[in-house]
């Protein structure tokens, strides 16, 4: 398991000022908050958090230069306050890019303030410090991406292959994550260790399936059929519905969403769809199973639960009765010595102290006096 990013624990127990002291540097880094062609969801992922909330992440931890949805300017002003930002901090800044990047007819599926929206990030993008791409769609492309691709949507990458960028997958990804991430670049510089996908590995290092609360039912056989059978109810495996947990990896088992137990798509009963994984999601059909690999599926050698039953004979049943009559006697035995409790009423037959003397009084046989 990779160790998460220092500041996942510095957001836990620490305030802001806490978090100065520690680090002796300046906080409130310049983040320049980009949105292209997306649902938002990412953004009200990033309202949910607690540890710290939003009020304490923008007013006091990260200096929030420009966002769409979240400032309060709006048109030529904001269009102003983002080309301040990236020329006052050139090369200092966070920049976070939600949503994908059309880059079908030359651009003119999306303009921001007249400019083609690839346009925007290869400038913006271009001068930033780090970039973090929130969600699948700033990943590699995400929904707009989906057959046939009608805008030519793709991730920040393929605009940009060669710039310090963290992906954060997920439909919307843990929130957790992206302060995290953000944090220790704010903080110290470095970037948490990543995968080849360039996802932080303390969040993507692992299958879904393999801290799954239903993983019990899957290695039991117990799989829903149709949503609202009597498995469903029951919270069985929704291996056979199409969950494709097998092959996704992402942290939505350990750490659920919203701050609320058990609110995560498998945890209300829904499979699935495989939103970190560029081969998964928004390509592979919803009820399709997807291949189990080595790791992740349950070993032939696993007992089945019910085991076939066959005919007993009459000396077998004998000779097991006989076993099972030693055993008794001896556990009988085991528990009156293990008793401390003079005249334990919980214990069959004459207490401790009729046959061992107190338990604690040196000449008897109290349990620290066995060899
Ligand atoms: Fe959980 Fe899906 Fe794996 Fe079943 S197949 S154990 S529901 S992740």
């Amino acid at each position: 398991m990779v160790a998460a990013p220092s500041a996942l624990a510095i957001t836990d127990q620490k305030t802001p000022a806490d978090v100065a002291a520690a680090l002796g540097k300046v906080i409130r880094p310049p983040v320049i908050w980009l949105h292209f062609q997306d649902c938002t969801g990412c953004t009200e992922t990033l309202l949910r958090p607690s540890h710290p909330g939003l009020d304490d992440l923008i007013l006091n931890l990260i200096s929030l230069e420009y966002h769409e949805t979240l400032m309060a300017g709006s048109g030529t002003l904001a269009e102003q306050a983002l080309a301040e930002a990236v020329q006052r901090y050139s090369n200092q800044y966070i920049c976070v890019v939600e949503g994908s990047i059309p880059t079908g007819g030359h651009g003119a599926y999306m303009k921001l303030a007249g400019r083609p929206a690839m346009d925007v990030l290869l400038e913006v993008g271009g001068k930033a410090s780090t970039i973090v791409a929130i969600g699948s769609c700033a990943s590699w492309g995400g929904v707009p991406s989906a057959d046939p691709n009608p805008t030519g949507a793709v991730g920040v990458e393929d605009i940009l292959p060669r710039a310090r960028i963290v992906n954060l997958p997920g439909c919307p990804p843990n929130p957790y994550t992206l302060l995290g991430v953000v944090l220790q670049a704010a903080s110290n510089g470095t970037l948490p260790e990543l995968d080849q996908q360039r996802r932080p590995k303390f969040a993507y290092d692992r299958h879904i399936h393999e801290h799954c609360p239903r993983r019990a039912h899957f290695d039991a056989g117990h799989f829903v059929k149709q949503f609202g059978d009597q498995g469903h109810r029951q919270g069985w495996c929704l291996y056979e519905m199409g969950c494709k947990g097998p092959d996704t990896h992402a942290g939505c088992a350990t750490r659920h969403f919203n701050e609320i137990p058990d609110v995560w798509p498998i945890g209300i009963g829904a499979p699935c769809i495989g939103c970190t994984e560029k081969h998964v999601a928004f390509r592979m059909p919803q009820f399709q199973v997807v291949p189990l690999h080595t790791e992740v599926a349950p070993p032939s050698a696993y007992p089945p639960i019910i085991e076939p039953q066959g005919k007993v004979s009459p000396i077998a049943a004998g000779l097991v009765g006989l076993a099972a009559g030693a055993l008794a006697g001896a556990s009988y035995v085991a528990s009156r010595k293990f008793s401390t409790v003079p005249d334990d009423e919980s214990v069959p037959g004459p207490g401790p102290s009729a046959s061992a003397g107190p338990a604690n009084g040196g000449s008897g046989t109290g349990p620290e006096e066995r060899p």
